[in-house]
């Protein structure tokens, strides 16, 4: 599995040796070229967009075309934004608005925990299998929303911290600067889930042979 790691700033090296560690070729993106092949292919399963400083993000993706690339391709290609990436693929923005791709129906406020307890290590309950997990947060920012099509698979004190929508995942934490892998672990998994249903949808397809769906619903 192809999983393109977003290289413009944050701890992007961690996630990639994560994925490694997982079986997967994890590839460092820096250019909006990378995400396809010359022909426009997808030369991704997936990708990771790092914590870091969503508004740095911004700057960055405002040349060549950055922005609009990847605002295509998170609304049909798994995509984990952790932290300031789960910002960026918010729905939503606050504290102050901010510029996003508006793919995940979430709200979120920006570094919403205060100065002093902006950041923490804690362990929190999961309904992920393989009890509490260990949840390190730099600056983090709160969902303060979630939509109907969202499940919400941790929580701190009440609030959403790792979430799922369909091909999308979003953690307002650093899974990476963790030794547990089950974060990484449920991405891979997400995306085989839906590569197993893309395969299943073309089969269903196959008789009538109509138009080619989306490649993620
Ligand atoms: N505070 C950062 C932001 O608002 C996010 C912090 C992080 O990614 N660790 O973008």
């Amino acid at each position: 599995m192809r999983i393109g790691v977003l290289a413009l700033q944050g701890a992007f090296d961690v996630h990639a040796a994560m994925l490694r560690q997982l079986g997967a070729t994890a590839v460092l993106i820096r250019k909006p070229s990378e995400l396809h092949d010359p022909e426009g292919r997808p030369t991704l399963d997936g990708l990771i967009i790092p914590g870091g400083e969503s508004t740095t993000f911004l700057k960055h993706l405002e040349r060549d075309g950055f922005f609009d690339a990847l605002n295509t391709f998170v609304r049909s290609t798994p995509t984990f934004g952790t932290c300031a990436g789960c910002i960026l693929l918010a729905d939503d923005v606050q504290h102050p608005p901010q510029r996003s791709f508006a793919a995940l129906d979430i709200s979120v406020e920006r570094n919403a925990y205060g100065r002093q307890i902006d950041s923490a290590i804690l362990s929190a309950p999961t309904s992920l299998p393989g009890g509490p997990l260990e949840m390190v947060f730099i600056r983090a920012p709160r969902i303060t929303r979630t939509g109907p099509a969202v499940e919400t698979l941790a929580e701190r004190n009440g609030c959403p911290v790792l979430v799922r929508q369909g091909h999308l995942l979003a953690a307002t934490f650093h899974p990476e600067l963790s030794t547990d892998t089950r974060i990484h672990q449920l991405f891979l998994n997400l995306i085989r889930g839906q590569q197993t249903n893309l395969i299943q949808d073309q089969q269903t397809d196959q008789p009538t042979n109509q138009q080619t769906s989306p490649r993620y619903p």
